[in-house]
């Protein structure tokens, strides 16, 4: 059994996180809870920071928080100094309404609406990543309009594709993002941009993948953004600031994932920017990354209470518990793996196999596998380890099930951050269809 963070079992056997005891949240709280342990994302934030600073490279890093975002967990992120992804009008707007620092505020997109890039004016945010041609003339349409300036990285795809144990390398990406760095797009995107009177080109941006377990990747995009960027430097006369290396470096969901430490990423992305740059003379750029899983992912847990079970003789055991796909699309969209907990019982031998079912009308709707517990009752907690990334975040409503409640814990305290969606919150966007009877 693997913990995360601040987990620890108590003298009661049951699961501990950020010093209180799992089974008193359930309680209090009610379940499906989502649990985030704070320290952990503040000790991630700064693994991923202190590389940078021990070797006194200007960097940013950026919260990708498409992966969990809320007023609270932006709070948090400031407090830690670090800069922050947004990929639409509501993520802008949590920020602003969190009192993010707008200066470090990054928005990416392959389809931002006009509306949304007005805001971003409006908030006059850090950067814009441009994504595609038809976001550089808008862009300009607005500056102009507005006369007043933005800065923007371009999103390149550069040809290499990460994968989660290794990577391949294409001469064209089919890819939604981006411009392809091969095909010459990017140098349109370039020559588009560069010497437009409010449009600032500080960089370029890339982003290859996720659940990212070694460096070669980020080692060959690295060098061919650079490249790019020393080239035109040399054609142009006009030298980009700003490298953006993006996100995905992995975390352990299971014990078949070895992420490497925060560290070792970007070390090994610090060496070759390093020598790239130094091999085509062209001066050390400013390195930005983008995590989002990694800082957020393995601090999340979900407690779940059992319900019904089922067995099928022969086949397999059903727990079923109170969320499912509603809460973690994750294993029925990608086929996810998790592993689990019974928080209660959690110094007990797991000798059973359960299939962990949710309570979704959907056959698919399953969280786990083959989860290894103990003999599994009704109103048992179940723990879901590494569920805080994509899971709140890809929440939804099906079967008109409230989103849980997420619940902060840290040096002993709770606090509940973001309310559980009553029956009567499911009924607020909804208006009465009513028609008046003529001539009946
Ligand atoms: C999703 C995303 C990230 C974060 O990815 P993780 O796998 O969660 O680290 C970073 N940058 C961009 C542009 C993304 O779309």
């Amino acid at each position: 059994m693997h913990l995360y963070g601040t987990q620890a079992i108590n003298e009661q056997g049951h699961l501990t996180i950020g010093g209180i005891d799992s089974v008193d949240l359930a309680k209090v709280y009610g379940t499906p809870l989502f649990v985030y342990d704070i320290q952990l994302f503040r000790d991630r934030a700064k693994a991923f920071q202190k590389t940078f600073e021990d070797e006194a490279i200007r960097y940013q890093v950026a919260y990708a928080s498409k992966a969990f975002s809320s007023i609270a967990i932006y709070q948090v992120a400031a407090e830690e100094n670090l800069s922050l992804d947004v990929v639409s009008g509501g993520e802008l707007y949590t920020a602003v309404k969190a009192g993010f620092p707008k200066e470090k505020v990054h928005f990416h997109g392959n389809n931002k609406s006009e509306t949304e890039l007005r805001m971003a004016f409006e908030e006059q945010i850090g950067c814009i990543v441009v994504d595609n041609f038809y976001e550089i003339e808008l862009l300009k349409k607005i500056s102009e309009e507005l006369e007043q300036s933005m800065n923007i990285l371009l999103r390149v795809t550069p040809g290499v594709e990460a994968h989660t144990h290794d990577y391949i390398t294409t001469g064209q990406e089919d890819s939604k993002f981006g411009f392809d760095l091969k095909n010459g797009q990017a140098d349109e995107a370039f020559k588009r941009a560069y010497g437009h009177s409010f449009l600032k080109l500080m960089g370029l941006h890339c982003h290859i993948g996720s659940q990212i377990f070694d460096t070669t990747g980020f080692q060959l995009a690295a060098e061919k953004l650079v490249e790019k960027m020393s080239e035109w430097e040399k054609d142009f006369g006009y030298r980009c600031p700003v490298l953006n290396l993006g996100g995905g470096f992995g975390i352990r969901y299971t014990d078949e994932d070895t992420p490497l430490e925060p560290a070792v990423y970007v070390r090994d992305m610090i060496r070759t920017v390093k020598k790239v740059s130094a091999a085509a003379d062209f001066p050390l750029p400013e390195i930005w990354i983008e995590p989002g899983r990694s800082l957020i992912g393995d601090a999340g847990t979900t407690l779940y209470t059992v319900g019904s079970m089922k067995e099928v003789p022969g086949l397999r055991k059903y727990a079923a518990v109170d969320g499912g796909m509603s809460d973690n699309i994750r294993p029925a969209l990608y086929g996810a793996k998790y592993t689990s907990l019974i928080a209660n019982k959690a110094n007990a031998e797991a000798t059973e196999l359960y299939t962990i079912a949710g309570k979704l009308c959907e056959s698919g709707d399953k969280l786990i596998d083959e989860a290894k517990l103990p003999a599994v009752e009704a109103g048992d907690i179940l723990s879901m380890f590494c569920t805080g990334a994509y899971g709140y975040s890809m929440a939804s409503n099906y079967n008109r099930i409230g989103r849980p409640a997420v619940v902060f814990v840290e040096n002993g305290e709770h606090q509940l951050v973001v309310r559980r969606e009553t029956n009567e919150d499911l009924i607020t966007h909804d208006m009465s269809y009513t028609k008046e009877v003529k001539d009946r």
